[in-house]
């Protein structure tokens, strides 16, 4: 393993052989030859660095609660950015590395009185995962919060600082789907709030995701809102798909844009039920779904093209 020597020289913990079932949310998958946790945004740029000067391959993953990988073995390593958990307080603003939990970053500040992204608190991702995506839910999304993105680009090998102009937000989509770079930190606004007026949105919004979306292994909504303005759960319910399972993965009965795992569910399985949700959805009704899930692929060569929002 070529990328290893960087690992070792740095001090910077990896594990190998690493099940991806373990991580993922969906709790499916086969194996990554590697993964490394860098432990703050500086090492990961000078990680990312290295083995782009070498010509490495790599992908870098949050939480795993929007990314489905393949069966079988990983070319390629994969770069965690679980261990990048600093929060800096500015008063009115807050900067947080790419792998601080948006539940953990809204209940911080919560307890200060103070509302950062506390809209999200109940996403269950990590800031980029969650900037990338621009993750939402409730009406709100993180364009609302983001002030400045600290990002890695692999083309220059260069650290650049982005506005929130700069990173193109918009419905679920950022600068980051459609390049290389990588979120280092972003600094989000910290608003004056109520704290128990907070909790207490935190709470409905939980009951809301309790009574409304699957309990089972996940990664939350599959497809984007269609391009006929319709969701796809609604088409999908529409359609009698709901409870659909092919293998260990199912169409949820409580919100038919879920795929769970039933038990056992392989990768294969979700991206069959993919696939076939989007043939019947464009045979229906003329309109193909894209997935907002991000699909990892198996081969390193395809890391090199920047993502798709279908791919990831
Ligand atoms: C039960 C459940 C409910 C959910 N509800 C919602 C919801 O209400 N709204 C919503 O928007 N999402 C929702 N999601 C999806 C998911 O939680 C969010 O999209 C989240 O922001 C993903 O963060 P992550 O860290 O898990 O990203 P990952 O899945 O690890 O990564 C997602 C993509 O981002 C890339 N990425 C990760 N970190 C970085 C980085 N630092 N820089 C550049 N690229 C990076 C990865 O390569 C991958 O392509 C839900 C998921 C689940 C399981």
């Amino acid at each position: 393993m070529p990328y290893r020597r960087y690992l070792i020289d740095a001090h910077i913990p990896y594990q190998t052989d690493v099940p991806l079932s373990s991580i993922c949310a969906m709790r499916c998958g086969g194996t990554a030859p590697l993964v490394a946790y860098p432990p703050d945004a500086a090492t990961l740029a000078a990680l990312l660095r290295a083995w782009d000067g070498d010509g490495i391959p790599y992908r870098v993953i949050g939480a795993m609660t929007n990314t489905l990988p393949p069966d079988g073995r990983l070319s390629y390593p994969l770069v965690s950015t679980c261990s990048m958990t600093h929060l800096t307080d500015h008063g009115s603003s807050v900067t947080a590395e790419a792998g601080v939990r948006l539940t953990m970053l809204a209940h911080r500040f919560m307890r200060m009185g103070r509302d950062v992204a506390a809209y999200l608190v109940t996403i269950p991702g990590t800031v980029g995962g969650a900037v990338r995506g621009n993750a939402g839910a409730f009406g709100h999304d993180m364009a609302e919060y983001v002030l400045t993105c600290e990002v890695y680009d692999p083309d220059t090998r260069a650290t650049v600082l982005y506005s929130a102009a700069d990173m193109a937000f918009s419905y679920r989509d950022s600068r980051l789907k459609h390049t290389r770079q990588i979120l280092l930190s972003a600094t989000l606004q910290a608003r004056e709030r109520d704290e128990a007026a907070m909790q207490e949105r935190e709470a409905a919004d939980r009951q809301w995701r309790r009574e409304h979306q699957p309990t089972e292994p996940s990664l939350g909504s599959v497809f984007l809102r269609l391009p006929d303005g319709h969701s796809a759960a609604e088409r999908i319910d529409a359609a009698g798909l709901k409870g659909l399972t092919f293998g260990g993965a199912a169409v949820s009965r409580r919100h038919a844009g879920f795929i769970i795992n039933t038990g056992g569910a392989s990768a294969r399985d979700v991206r069959a039920l993919i696939y076939y949700i989007q043939h019947r959805l464009a045979e229906q009704y003329g309109v193909h779904p894209s997935c907002e899930i991000c699909i990892l692929p198996k081969e390193e060569s395809a890391c090199h093209f920047p993502s798709n929002k279908n791919r990831g």
